[in-house]
């Protein structure tokens, strides 16, 4: 009696009783269920009280497991006349999602524990298959997108990450004010771009006076015609992480050049070049003022690299500009190829990356958000799928609602 009365309350019957409790042959928990008489339904599609016309065979749900016995709900569906459209169609159940044979709660539970834990544990600790936690995760995420308030977003950053070394691409969208991920897609083009103004953007462009990306030209292209009053503000995190490439490159041909003469004096030297000269340890301070003795190609690209910095102390637009300027010509006389190329760059993307001195956003967030995600692709290792990977994504980073229940077990 006492386990009716939990069951009934936990699962929040109003139209339905249960009959029976019972324990089948291999342990585990039956619970059947009816409708009560002469009571009318909520029909599926309009969600209104409706005449109960006859019923469906019975269906069965996976309910959260109790003393670690499985427990299941039989039950068989009505169909009813919707009173407001007419149509004959099968009542609202519910403790029930859509086509799932899970339970609300238990999808509401599945997908919480799958915020905390890697999948395959999940799947472990219920005693279900990885492939039901995704499927709870589905559907979770299915109700966080359609329940969500997306709001007034005032500036949201486009970032890509790649997986598979480069095999799978994913744009991902993030609000970089409430720092949650607003949508992602896969690949990086003009065709990704559009997706996300359809499904989201379109909502974004009243609210939206800035938006933050690299210097991508399909992503330019894209935000510009889509975006015609909002500022773009190229992601000094990219910005920097080019202009670290160039370094390592000047690095590497020199080092190239040096072993001609069997000379190794730049072997294991690559972060010296690349760290924030505040990060370095001692030892590694002793040995690069070592090396800027040598007159080394890699010296004067590191000095560029570290003149390069000072630009983001500016607080105006107009002397950042002045700066970039005298920094460029000394980039386009500096002889190292790879600092050149970023020089003209950066001076083809000037209008963007002065608007940083504007309206001062960058993806920073999003690295954070990045690691997360890190993690979280980890956790769904084993189905490398961009559709999974993207599913973990808004689970994790979607500050996505949560599916109502009459029970909270978490
Ligand atoms: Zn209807």
């Amino acid at each position: 009696m006492l386990l009716k009365t939990i069951a009934r309350k936990t699962l929040g019957l109003k139209n339905h009783k249960i009959d029976k409790i019972k324990e089948t042959e291999n342990g585990t928990i039956q619970i059947d269920i009816s409708c009560k008489k002469r009571r009318r339904l909520p029909s599926s599609c309009c969600k209104k009280s409706s005449h109960m016309v006859d019923a469906l065979n019975p269906r069965r749900w996976n309910h959260v497991s109790l003393w670690g016995r499985k427990v299941v709900m039989v039950y068989k569906p009505a169909r009813v006349r919707c009173s407001t459209c007419g149509k004959l169609v099968v009542e609202d159940i519910p403790w029930s999602m859509g086509k799932s044979n899970l339970t609300t709660p238990l999808i509401a539970y599945i997908s919480i524990m799958a915020e905390l834990l890697p999948w395959k544990q999940v799947a472990d600790l219920f005693h279900i298959h990885w492939n039901t936690v995704r499927n709870a995760v589905k559907q979770a995420v299915a109700y966080g997108l359609k329940h969500r308030e997306i709001g007034k977003v005032l500036y949201f950053g486009v970032d890509e990450i790649s997986r598979k070394k480069g095999h799978i691409y994913l744009t991902n969208v993030y609000d970089l004010k409430e720092k949650r991920l607003l949508w992602s897609g896969e690949g990086r083009g003009i065709d990704t771009m559009n997706r996300f103004y359809e499904e989201v953007g379109r909502e974004l462009k009243l609210s939206v006076t800035a938006i933050c990306c690299d210097m991508w030209q399909p992503y330019i292209d894209t935000i510009t015609e889509h975006f015609p009053d909002a500022l773009i503000v190229f992601d000094k995190f990219h910005i920097i992480s080019h202009l670290n490439k160039a370094v390592d490159e000047v690095r590497r041909e020199e080092a190239r050049e040096l072993k001609k003469n069997k000379s190794e004096v730049l072997k294991g030297t690559r972060y010296l070049w690349l760290k924030n000269p505040w990060n370095l340890t001692d030892k590694q301070r002793v040995k690069l003022s070592e090396l800027e003795k040598m007159n080394l190609k890699i010296n004067r690209a590191y000095l560029l690299k570290e003149s390069f910095h000072y630009l983001w102390y500016y607080r105006y637009a107009g002397w950042a500009k002045k700066y970039l300027k005298q920094w460029f010509w000394w980039a386009t006389h500096s002889r190292l190829e790879p600092l050149r190329d970023f020089a003209w760059m950066v001076r083809r993307h000037e209008g963007g990356i002065l608007n940083y001195f504007k309206i001062p956003i960058s993806n920073g967030i999003v690295e954070g958000l990045n690691n997360k995600a890190k993690v979280v692709s980890h956790r769904a290792y084993g189905y490398r799928t961009a559709e999974t990977y993207k599913l973990a994504l808004y689970h994790c980073l979607g500050k996505l609602p949560r599916p109502e229940m009459a029970f909270k077990f978490l």
